[in-house]
């Protein structure tokens, strides 16, 4: 496991549950909104799992969820058995997730508890916000893996509302492909842009009558 860093405590990051979020280091995408640019590389030599599981002996009894996030933590081979020794320690497990690796995904989600699914966008145009050729083509295979295990695991889909390459037509498109496959719900969050030495700049979200129109659909939340 190549680990950048361990967030001790987070009341965000798994609905419902007190957690500690760990982040791995590596990204096959490249969004130009994301946050963890510096997580995106593959390095190797990070802060070693042992550690992490030294940490995490801590807190039994403190915490109930352990978030793995990203990066993206399908890119660890060994992300399997890095979640079975957490599980044995009594927490649950959430996987923040991109969907970048199905085979990877469909190993762990017999060991997860909770999936936080970034949908990028329509699959077709995953590459707009990825810059990675067929990255809608794994993504696709990932969420109908996800699916597959919906009566075991708990999951929320999301999608961050980059509005230089996701129109309204396009979150028409996410809504009613999500309704056809019966998800309830859809998360969705702003885009806020971070640059070093500037002040954030946040992308709009849809207009009112938008958000109205989508909530026709299916059960739409902004998250902000
Ligand atoms: S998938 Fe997530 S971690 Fe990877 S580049 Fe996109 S926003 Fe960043």
């Amino acid at each position: 496991m190549e680990i950048a860093a361990i967030q001790h405590f987070s009341l965000l990051d798994y609905p419902g549950k007190i957690s500690a979020i760990i982040f791995t280091q590596g990204c096959p995408f490249r969004c130009a909104y994301c946050h963890n640019s510096e997580l995106q590389p593959v390095l190797t030599g990070r802060i070693p799992f042992t550690e992490v599981l030294a940490f995490l002996q801590t807190r039994v009894g403190l915490l109930e969820g352990v978030v793995f996030s990203g990066g993206e933590p399908l890119m660890q081979q060994d992300l399997y058995n890095a979640i079975v020794q957490v599980k044995n320690l009594g927490f649950d497990i959430g996987l923040h997730t991109s969907g970048a690796s199905p085979s990877q995904l469909k190993k762990v989600l017999s060991v997860v508890d909770w999936v936080g699914f970034d949908m990028k966008t329509t699959f077709e145009n995953y590459e707009a916000i990825t810059k990675v050729p067929n990255s809608g083509t794994f993504a696709k295979k990932s969420f109908d893996t996800l699916l597959q295990y919906r009566d075991t695991i708990n999951f929320e889909i999301r999608t961050t509302v980059d509005s230089r390459y996701i129109s309204f037509n396009d979150l028409m498109q996410i809504a009613n492909f999500l309704k056809e496959n019966d998800v309830d719900e859809w998360i969705l969050q702003q885009c806020i842009l971070r640059h070093e030495a500037q002040e954030d700049v946040y992308l709009p979200l849809p207009s009112d009558a938008e958000i109205d129109a989508l909530k026709k659909v299916i059960d739409v939340k902004i998250r902000t």
